[in-house]
């Protein structure tokens, strides 16, 4: 059980240092020759324990490029959930939610778990 748990953490970790890598990259090429002054990422309602591991690889990834400097930002974005039973739409408080109609937990989550790269500053 401790050895299993172990290898989640570590693909859930791995995942999160790919994630920050392609963010990096995508930032420093939209930048150009720009200094690079600000990073605006969005997080899903249900990512925001990843802020930290993104902030965590950040801090690695970054300190010999361009965007050493560059300030990283979290915009939350709210989960969206759709019944697949009853098709209703709504926007749940937690992950483990039931369709407010039809008490349903066949629901397919539209938004909210994933971390986007919005914008970037550049000076
Ligand atoms: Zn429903």
């Amino acid at each position: 059980m401790d050895t299993n748990s172990k290898g989640v953490t570590l693909i859930v970790a791995m995942h999160e240092l790919s994630l920050t890598q392609n963010i990096l990259d995508v930032a420093l090429l939209s930048a150009g020759k720009k200094r690079l002054v600000r990073v605006n990422l969005l997080i899903g309602q249900f990512s925001d324990e990843r802020e930290e591991a993104i902030r965590f690889y950040w801090d690695d990834l970054a300190k010999d490029t361009p965007a050493c400097t560059a300030e990283l930002t979290f915009q939350w974005v709210k989960a969206e959930m759709k019944c697949l039973d009853c098709g209703t739409i709504f926007y749940p408080a937690e992950e483990t939610a039931l369709c407010p109609v039809c008490q349903s937990y066949h629901l397919k989550l539209l938004s909210g778990d994933d971390v986007r790269l919005d914008s970037i500053d550049v000076e």
